[in-house]
């Protein structure tokens, strides 16, 4: 039997070895600017993000979007991880953690690949999926960090809007590792959405033409 050991030590030997060695300057930044808001640990943890960032250049997405934007730690990584001439709209309603990170994207250099949109998320796909002819099956890349109780919502959307070979990233499916409690153990903070992801979990699992993977 392999047990595999996960400890706040391991994880820091992860972070120190491999991963903050090859974190870009400019996405340092954005964690040092975020450390005092006082949502910090919203932010896409570095090693998530460098994971996102060998998948979007395995695909050689060029058109991506994301879900909840925050202080902007995974739309920075997703602009220098996709080429040049490709883009990304960041959907957020909050404008001000965004203008935290905005300095820094236009430091490194990737603001016109950004297209920041202040707006909850729903409103905005279903504009995009309006102007079938330029959107539908045009994204290559989609990442969902926000919003828990609208996933299934956003899932429905995403299967047009982004191409048959494109990928979809949900976060926080597992929530926690909640999912796997009965509903009654499930600590307090986690007990909000914990049924959106049991049903959501569920209902993309029977889907047969999607591959799923969770870590
Ligand atoms: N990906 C970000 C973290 C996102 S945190 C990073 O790497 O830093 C979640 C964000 O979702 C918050 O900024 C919140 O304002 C935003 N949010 C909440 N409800 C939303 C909605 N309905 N549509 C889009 N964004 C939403
Ligand atoms: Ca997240």
């Amino acid at each position: 039997m392999i047990v595999l050991v996960q400890s706040f030590e391991l994880y820091k030997y992860i972070l120190e070895n491999n991963v903050y060695p090859r974190e870009p300057s400019p996405l340092k930044e954005i964690r040092d600017v975020t450390t005092n808001h006082p949502t910090y640990f919203m932010s896409t943890a570095p090693d998530t993000a460098q994971l996102m960032g060998m998948l979007l250049k395995l695909l050689n997405a060029k058109k991506a979007i994301e879900i909840g934007v925050y202080t902007g730690y995974s739309l920075l990584l997703t602009a220098l991880s996709i080429p040049r001439d490709a883009m990304i709209i960041g959907i957020d309603p909050d404008r001000e953690a965004y203008e935290i990170g905005l300095p820094i994207f236009q430091k490194a250099g990737v603001e016109h690949k950004i297209n920041f949109i202040e707006s909850k998320a729903l409103p905005v796909l279903d504009k995009l999926l309006q102007n079938q002819k330029e959107n539908e099956g045009s994204f290559d890349f989609a990442f969902i960090d926000a919003d828990k109780d609208n996933y299934l919502n956003y899932h429905g959307r995403l299967l047009k809007l982004v191409k048959v070979d494109g990928l979809i990233v949900f976060d926080n499916t597992l929530w926690g590792g909640t999912v796997v409690q009965p509903e009654e153990d499930v600590p307090g903070k986690r007990k909000e959405s914990w049924t959106s992801f049991i049903v959501f979990n569920k209902s993309i699992s029977r889907d047969q033409h999607e591959q799923n993977i969770r870590f």
